[in-house]
Protein backbone atom coordinates (compact mmCIF):
# COMPACT_ATOMS: atom_id res chain seq x y z
CA UNK A 1 0.00 0.00 0.00
CA UNK A 2 0.74 3.69 -0.09
CA UNK A 3 0.03 6.65 1.58
CA UNK A 4 -0.03 9.59 -0.98
CA UNK A 5 -2.20 12.28 0.43
CA UNK A 6 0.01 14.32 2.57
CA UNK A 7 -1.85 17.62 1.15
CA UNK A 8 -4.81 16.19 3.42
CA UNK A 9 -2.74 15.12 6.48
CA UNK A 10 1.23 13.70 7.33
CA UNK A 11 1.71 11.03 9.38
CA UNK A 12 2.83 12.10 12.98
CA UNK A 13 6.47 12.15 12.92
CA UNK A 14 7.78 9.89 15.85
CA UNK A 15 9.41 13.06 17.67
CA UNK A 16 6.07 14.85 17.32
CA UNK A 17 3.89 11.97 18.72
CA UNK A 18 6.30 11.33 21.99
CA UNK A 19 6.39 15.34 22.67
CA UNK A 20 2.44 14.47 22.88
CA UNK A 21 2.29 12.04 24.99
CA UNK A 22 5.32 13.78 27.46
CA UNK A 23 3.51 16.74 27.40
CA UNK A 24 -0.07 15.10 28.31
CA UNK A 25 1.54 14.06 31.33
CA UNK A 26 2.35 17.73 32.71
CA UNK A 27 -0.26 18.76 35.17
CA UNK A 28 -0.22 22.17 35.26
CA UNK A 29 -2.12 24.55 33.24
CA UNK A 30 0.06 26.54 31.26
CA UNK A 31 -0.93 30.38 33.07
CA UNK A 32 -0.47 29.11 36.79
CA UNK A 33 2.11 30.56 38.30
CA UNK A 34 3.09 27.15 40.38
CA UNK A 35 5.68 24.84 39.30
CA UNK A 36 3.57 22.58 37.49
CA UNK A 37 2.31 25.36 35.27
CA UNK A 38 5.42 27.04 34.80
CA UNK A 39 6.54 23.40 33.39
CA UNK A 40 3.79 23.40 31.19
CA UNK A 41 3.84 26.70 29.83
CA UNK A 42 7.25 26.08 29.48
CA UNK A 43 6.56 23.41 26.99
CA UNK A 44 4.72 25.72 24.89
CA UNK A 45 7.55 27.99 24.68
CA UNK A 46 10.03 25.65 23.91
CA UNK A 47 7.62 24.98 21.03
CA UNK A 48 7.12 28.37 19.92
CA UNK A 49 10.81 28.87 19.73
CA UNK A 50 10.98 26.46 17.86
CA UNK A 51 8.47 27.10 14.81
CA UNK A 52 10.35 30.93 15.21
CA UNK A 53 13.45 29.09 14.30
CA UNK A 54 11.92 26.82 11.29
CA UNK A 55 10.15 30.57 9.94
CA UNK A 56 13.26 32.61 11.20
CA UNK A 57 10.82 35.04 13.34
CA UNK A 58 10.39 35.99 16.64
CA UNK A 59 9.15 33.54 19.66
CA UNK A 60 6.91 36.88 20.13
CA UNK A 61 5.42 36.57 16.52
CA UNK A 62 3.67 33.85 16.88
CA UNK A 63 -0.12 33.01 18.10
CA UNK A 64 -0.67 29.08 18.65
CA UNK A 65 -4.70 28.33 17.06
CA UNK A 66 -6.44 25.23 16.36
CA UNK A 67 -5.17 25.15 13.02
CA UNK A 68 -4.86 27.44 9.72
CA UNK A 69 -8.68 27.46 9.04
CA UNK A 70 -8.51 29.35 12.41
CA UNK A 71 -5.45 30.98 11.80
CA UNK A 72 -6.69 32.48 8.44
CA UNK A 73 -9.97 33.52 10.50
CA UNK A 74 -8.35 35.41 12.87
CA UNK A 75 -5.92 37.00 10.25
CA UNK A 76 -8.46 38.55 7.74
CA UNK A 77 -10.97 39.61 10.41
CA UNK A 78 -7.91 41.36 12.46
CA UNK A 79 -6.81 42.57 9.44
CA UNK A 80 -10.19 44.09 7.51
CA UNK A 81 -11.09 47.67 7.92
CA UNK A 82 -14.13 48.68 7.19
CA UNK A 83 -14.03 50.30 3.63
CA UNK A 84 -11.20 48.81 2.81
CA UNK A 85 -11.17 46.48 0.19
CA UNK A 86 -9.54 42.81 0.38
CA UNK A 87 -7.93 41.47 -2.92
CA UNK A 88 -7.69 37.21 -2.86
CA UNK A 89 -7.00 34.21 -5.59
CA UNK A 90 -9.67 31.97 -7.31
CA UNK A 91 -7.60 28.63 -6.15
CA UNK A 92 -7.26 30.07 -2.45
CA UNK A 93 -8.77 27.24 0.13
CA UNK A 94 -12.33 27.89 1.69
CA UNK A 95 -11.06 29.25 4.71
CA UNK A 96 -9.36 32.64 3.01
CA UNK A 97 -12.20 32.42 0.23
CA UNK A 98 -15.15 31.87 2.87
CA UNK A 99 -14.07 34.78 5.23
CA UNK A 100 -13.59 36.93 3.15
CA UNK A 101 -16.99 36.55 1.46
CA UNK A 102 -18.01 36.59 5.04
CA UNK A 103 -16.26 40.22 6.13
CA UNK A 104 -17.12 41.69 2.62
CA UNK A 105 -20.74 40.49 3.00
CA UNK A 106 -22.33 43.74 3.89
CA UNK A 107 -19.81 46.08 1.88
CA UNK A 108 -20.17 45.68 -1.83
CA UNK A 109 -17.53 45.73 -3.85
CA UNK A 110 -15.29 44.96 -1.17
CA UNK A 111 -14.01 41.98 -2.16
CA UNK A 112 -11.58 41.13 -5.40
CA UNK A 113 -10.85 37.49 -6.43
CA UNK A 114 -8.36 37.60 -8.73
CA UNK A 115 -8.08 34.95 -11.65
CA UNK A 116 -5.74 32.54 -12.01
CA UNK A 117 -4.34 31.54 -15.20
CA UNK A 118 -3.96 28.27 -16.52
CA UNK A 119 -0.47 27.16 -15.43
CA UNK A 120 -2.00 28.28 -11.68
CA UNK A 121 -0.55 31.12 -10.99
CA UNK A 122 -2.25 35.04 -9.99
CA UNK A 123 -2.37 37.12 -12.93
CA UNK A 124 -0.10 39.75 -10.99
CA UNK A 125 -1.28 42.14 -13.95
CA UNK A 126 -4.79 41.84 -12.42
CA UNK A 127 -2.80 42.47 -9.12
CA UNK A 128 -1.29 45.45 -9.98
CA UNK A 129 -4.16 47.22 -11.38
CA UNK A 130 -6.36 46.34 -8.01
CA UNK A 131 -3.61 47.87 -5.95
CA UNK A 132 -3.37 50.81 -8.10
CA UNK A 133 -6.88 51.78 -6.97
CA UNK A 134 -5.71 52.55 -3.70
CA UNK A 135 -8.31 51.50 -1.69
CA UNK A 136 -6.82 47.89 -0.74
CA UNK A 137 -6.36 47.14 2.83
CA UNK A 138 -5.70 43.98 2.50
CA UNK A 139 -3.90 41.19 -0.12
CA UNK A 140 -4.21 37.50 0.94
CA UNK A 141 -2.72 35.10 -1.72
CA UNK A 142 -1.31 31.45 -0.66
CA UNK A 143 1.93 30.36 -0.66
CA UNK A 144 1.54 27.15 -1.84
CA UNK A 145 -1.24 25.83 -3.11
CA UNK A 146 -2.81 22.56 -2.22
CA UNK A 147 -4.47 21.07 -5.19
CA UNK A 148 -1.67 21.87 -7.46
CA UNK A 149 1.68 22.88 -5.02
CA UNK A 150 2.01 25.94 -7.61
CA UNK A 151 3.63 28.08 -5.73
CA UNK A 152 3.26 32.40 -5.41
CA UNK A 153 6.09 34.56 -5.68
CA UNK A 154 5.40 36.28 -2.67
CA UNK A 155 8.22 38.83 -2.66
CA UNK A 156 6.65 40.58 -5.59
CA UNK A 157 3.25 40.79 -4.28
CA UNK A 158 4.35 41.91 -0.81
CA UNK A 159 6.16 45.22 -2.73
CA UNK A 160 3.69 45.77 -4.77
CA UNK A 161 1.19 45.91 -1.84
CA UNK A 162 2.78 47.54 0.86
CA UNK A 163 3.76 50.24 -2.11
CA UNK A 164 0.33 50.44 -2.32
CA UNK A 165 -0.54 50.80 1.74
CA UNK A 166 -1.89 47.09 1.44
CA UNK A 167 -1.12 44.11 4.43
CA UNK A 168 0.10 40.84 2.99
CA UNK A 169 -1.33 37.78 4.65
CA UNK A 170 -0.25 34.52 3.24
CA UNK A 171 -1.82 31.37 3.97
CA UNK A 172 1.38 29.35 4.13
CA UNK A 173 -0.27 25.50 5.43
CA UNK A 174 1.05 23.66 2.41
CA UNK A 175 4.27 25.05 2.42
CA UNK A 176 5.64 25.18 5.87
CA UNK A 177 7.86 21.69 6.07
CA UNK A 178 7.55 21.77 2.82
CA UNK A 179 10.12 24.37 1.62
CA UNK A 180 12.02 26.60 2.88
CA UNK A 181 9.95 30.14 4.07
CA UNK A 182 12.34 32.65 5.98
CA UNK A 183 10.25 35.76 7.26
CA UNK A 184 13.55 37.61 7.10
CA UNK A 185 13.63 37.62 3.61
CA UNK A 186 9.53 37.06 2.65
CA UNK A 187 8.35 40.51 4.23
CA UNK A 188 4.65 39.38 4.40
CA UNK A 189 2.93 40.53 7.47
CA UNK A 190 0.42 37.45 8.45
CA UNK A 191 1.20 33.86 7.77
CA UNK A 192 -0.94 30.96 8.52
CA UNK A 193 -0.04 27.60 9.04
CA UNK A 194 -0.70 24.19 10.46
CA UNK A 195 1.15 21.14 12.11
CA UNK A 196 -0.71 18.48 10.86
CA UNK A 197 1.04 19.01 7.09
CA UNK A 198 4.15 18.24 8.56
CA UNK A 199 3.93 15.71 11.06
CA UNK A 200 2.47 17.26 14.07
CA UNK A 201 -0.60 16.70 15.51
CA UNK A 202 -4.19 17.05 13.88
CA UNK A 203 -5.84 20.61 15.28
CA UNK A 204 -3.40 22.69 16.44
CA UNK A 205 -1.51 25.89 13.77
CA UNK A 206 -0.73 29.26 14.10
CA UNK A 207 -0.55 32.38 12.77
CA UNK A 208 2.61 34.69 12.57
CA UNK A 209 1.69 38.27 12.85
CA UNK A 210 4.70 40.67 12.26
CA UNK A 211 5.84 42.72 14.83
CA UNK A 212 4.48 46.58 14.55
CA UNK A 213 2.06 45.32 11.89
CA UNK A 214 -0.84 48.02 12.59
CA UNK A 215 -4.13 46.08 13.02
CA UNK A 216 -7.60 46.94 14.03
CA UNK A 217 -7.40 43.64 15.58
CA UNK A 218 -10.29 41.59 17.28
CA UNK A 219 -9.76 38.63 18.97
CA UNK A 220 -12.41 35.75 17.45
CA UNK A 221 -12.25 33.94 21.01
CA UNK A 222 -12.27 36.32 24.22
CA UNK A 223 -12.21 35.06 27.57
CA UNK A 224 -9.30 34.66 29.55
CA UNK A 225 -6.48 36.74 27.22
CA UNK A 226 -4.35 33.77 26.93
CA UNK A 227 -1.54 34.26 23.55
CA UNK A 228 -1.76 37.75 24.18
CA UNK A 229 -5.40 38.41 24.23
CA UNK A 230 -5.19 37.00 20.46
CA UNK A 231 -7.11 33.72 21.62
CA UNK A 232 -8.24 33.08 24.76
CA UNK A 233 -8.84 29.44 26.37
CA UNK A 234 -6.48 27.09 28.06
CA UNK A 235 -3.75 26.06 25.64
CA UNK A 236 -3.41 22.81 23.99
CA UNK A 237 -0.19 22.11 25.60
CA UNK A 238 0.37 18.45 23.99
CA UNK A 239 -0.89 19.68 20.58
CA UNK A 240 1.32 22.69 20.92
CA UNK A 241 4.30 20.73 21.68
CA UNK A 242 3.70 18.08 19.06
CA UNK A 243 3.74 21.17 16.37
CA UNK A 244 7.05 22.56 17.95
CA UNK A 245 8.89 19.10 17.99
CA UNK A 246 7.82 18.40 14.66
CA UNK A 247 9.20 21.96 13.26
CA UNK A 248 12.65 21.24 14.97
CA UNK A 249 12.57 17.80 13.29
CA UNK A 250 11.33 19.95 10.14
CA UNK A 251 14.70 22.04 10.44
CA UNK A 252 16.82 19.56 10.65
CA UNK A 253 15.84 17.10 7.97
CA UNK A 254 13.88 19.93 5.40
CA UNK A 255 17.16 19.93 2.90
CA UNK A 256 17.81 16.30 2.68
CA UNK A 257 13.87 15.84 2.33
CA UNK A 258 13.19 18.47 -0.40
CA UNK A 259 16.13 16.36 -2.61
CA UNK A 260 14.42 12.91 -2.07
CA UNK A 261 11.04 14.15 -2.28
CA UNK A 262 11.28 15.84 -5.37
CA UNK A 263 12.85 13.38 -7.54
CA UNK A 264 10.06 10.40 -6.11
CA UNK A 265 7.60 12.92 -7.08
CA UNK A 266 9.22 13.06 -10.60
CA UNK A 267 9.62 9.32 -10.90
CA UNK A 268 5.78 8.98 -10.39
CA UNK A 269 4.63 11.50 -12.53
CA UNK A 270 7.15 10.31 -15.08
CA UNK A 271 5.93 6.08 -14.54
CA UNK A 272 2.32 7.47 -14.77
CA UNK A 273 2.97 9.47 -17.87
CA UNK A 274 4.55 7.28 -20.30
CA UNK A 275 2.60 4.05 -19.51
CA UNK A 276 -1.03 5.64 -19.57
CA UNK A 277 -1.98 7.83 -22.83
CA UNK A 278 -4.38 11.38 -22.49
CA UNK A 279 -3.32 12.04 -19.01
CA UNK A 280 -2.18 16.05 -18.40
CA UNK A 281 -0.07 17.19 -15.17
CA UNK A 282 -1.76 20.18 -13.53
CA UNK A 283 0.58 23.06 -12.59
CA UNK A 284 3.97 21.73 -14.35
CA UNK A 285 4.84 24.68 -15.76
CA UNK A 286 4.86 26.92 -12.75
CA UNK A 287 7.38 26.31 -9.60
CA UNK A 288 5.51 23.48 -7.52
CA UNK A 289 6.17 22.02 -3.97
CA UNK A 290 8.23 19.02 -4.49
CA UNK A 291 5.86 16.77 -3.66
CA UNK A 292 2.43 17.42 -5.32
CA UNK A 293 1.43 15.60 -8.45
CA UNK A 294 -1.86 16.81 -9.94
CA UNK A 295 -2.87 14.55 -12.97
CA UNK A 296 -5.62 14.74 -15.12
CA UNK A 297 -6.61 10.86 -16.46
CA UNK A 298 -8.95 11.90 -19.94
CA UNK A 299 -12.41 10.05 -19.75
CA UNK A 300 -11.10 8.14 -16.35
CA UNK A 301 -13.43 9.66 -13.23
CA UNK A 302 -11.22 10.21 -10.40
CA UNK A 303 -13.56 8.80 -8.05
CA UNK A 304 -13.78 5.09 -9.89
CA UNK A 305 -9.98 5.26 -10.47
CA UNK A 306 -9.57 5.65 -6.80
CA UNK A 307 -11.95 2.82 -6.25
CA UNK A 308 -9.79 0.47 -8.55
CA UNK A 309 -7.00 1.05 -6.61
CA UNK A 310 -8.41 0.76 -2.74
CA UNK A 311 -4.72 0.39 -1.02
CA UNK A 312 -3.56 3.44 -2.76
CA UNK A 313 -4.83 6.49 -0.18
CA UNK A 314 -4.57 9.67 -2.89
CA UNK A 315 -7.25 12.31 -3.37
CA UNK A 316 -10.13 12.83 -5.84
CA UNK A 317 -10.34 16.67 -5.27
CA UNK A 318 -9.96 17.70 -2.15
CA UNK A 319 -10.66 16.37 1.26
CA UNK A 320 -10.94 19.98 2.82
CA UNK A 321 -14.52 20.04 1.14
CA UNK A 322 -14.84 16.44 2.53
CA UNK A 323 -17.13 14.43 0.34
CA UNK A 324 -17.97 17.47 -1.78
CA UNK A 325 -19.78 16.48 -4.86
CA UNK A 326 -18.44 19.87 -6.62
CA UNK A 327 -15.61 19.52 -9.15
CA UNK A 328 -12.29 21.56 -7.70
CA UNK A 329 -12.85 25.55 -7.56
CA UNK A 330 -8.88 25.24 -7.98
CA UNK A 331 -9.03 23.02 -11.19
CA UNK A 332 -12.05 25.38 -12.52
CA UNK A 333 -10.31 28.16 -11.90
CA UNK A 334 -6.95 27.12 -14.17
CA UNK A 335 -9.24 27.06 -17.03
CA UNK A 336 -10.23 23.04 -17.13
CA UNK A 337 -13.30 21.97 -17.59
CA UNK A 338 -15.97 20.32 -15.23
CA UNK A 339 -15.51 16.77 -16.90
CA UNK A 340 -11.48 16.86 -16.49
CA UNK A 341 -11.54 18.69 -12.94
CA UNK A 342 -13.31 15.65 -11.75
CA UNK A 343 -11.16 13.46 -14.03
CA UNK A 344 -8.33 14.41 -11.57
CA UNK A 345 -6.25 12.83 -8.75
CA UNK A 346 -3.86 14.50 -6.16
CA UNK A 347 -0.78 12.34 -5.39
CA UNK A 348 0.91 14.46 -2.33
CA UNK A 349 4.08 13.03 -0.93
CA UNK A 350 6.25 13.58 1.93
CA UNK A 351 9.30 12.68 4.35
CA UNK A 352 8.23 9.30 4.63
CA UNK A 353 7.21 8.70 1.51
CA UNK A 354 9.79 5.54 0.24
CA UNK A 355 10.87 4.89 -3.63
CA UNK A 356 8.53 1.38 -2.96
CA UNK A 357 5.42 3.01 -2.03
CA UNK A 358 6.36 5.25 -5.71
CA UNK A 359 6.83 1.81 -6.94
CA UNK A 360 3.54 0.09 -6.16
CA UNK A 361 1.53 3.29 -6.78
CA UNK A 362 2.39 4.21 -10.07
CA UNK A 363 1.71 -0.06 -11.20
CA UNK A 364 -1.56 0.36 -9.24
CA UNK A 365 -2.51 3.85 -10.77
CA UNK A 366 -1.36 2.42 -14.36
CA UNK A 367 -3.79 -0.27 -14.13
CA UNK A 368 -6.83 1.45 -12.31
CA UNK A 369 -7.00 4.23 -15.34
CA UNK A 370 -6.76 1.25 -17.76
CA UNK A 371 -9.60 -0.85 -16.42
CA UNK A 372 -11.68 2.24 -15.74
CA UNK A 373 -11.57 3.72 -19.23
CA UNK A 374 -12.22 0.23 -20.39
CA UNK A 375 -14.91 -0.53 -18.24
CA UNK A 376 -16.45 3.20 -19.40
CA UNK A 377 -15.98 2.08 -22.78
CA UNK A 378 -18.06 -1.11 -22.18
CA UNK A 379 -20.46 0.56 -20.99
CA UNK A 380 -20.62 3.00 -23.62
CA UNK A 381 -20.94 0.56 -26.00
N1 LIG B 1 -5.22 26.19 4.00
C1 LIG B 1 -4.76 25.26 3.14
C2 LIG B 1 -4.06 25.69 1.89
C3 LIG B 1 -4.95 23.90 3.42
O1 LIG B 1 -4.51 22.99 2.56
C4 LIG B 1 -5.63 23.53 4.61
C5 LIG B 1 -5.84 22.07 4.96
N2 LIG B 1 -6.68 21.38 4.07
C6 LIG B 1 -6.09 24.53 5.46
C7 LIG B 1 -5.85 25.84 5.13
C8 LIG B 1 -6.83 24.21 6.72
O2 LIG B 1 -5.95 23.78 7.71
P1 LIG B 1 -6.48 23.08 9.06
O3 LIG B 1 -6.72 21.67 8.70
O4 LIG B 1 -5.34 23.23 10.01
O5 LIG B 1 -7.67 23.83 9.51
Amino acid sequence: SAYLDYNATAPIRPEALAAVVDALQVVGNASSVHHPGRDAAYRVEVARRHLADLLNCSPGEIIFTSGATEANNLALRAAHRRGARIVTGSAEHPAVLETSRDLAQNEPGSLTVLPMRADGLVETVALEEELGRGDVGLVSLMAANNETGVLTDLTPVVKAAHAAGALVHTDATQMIGRLTLDLSEVDVDLLSLSAHKFGGPQGVGALFVRRGTPLPFRPLITGGGQEKGWRAGTLNVPGIAGAGAAAAAVSRDLADDVARVTQLRDQLEHMVTTAVDGCRINGQQAPRLPGVASITFAGAPADAVMAAMPRIAASDGSACASGAPTPSHVLLAMGLSREEAECTVRFSLGYATTADEIAVAAEAVVRAVHQVRAAMAATAG
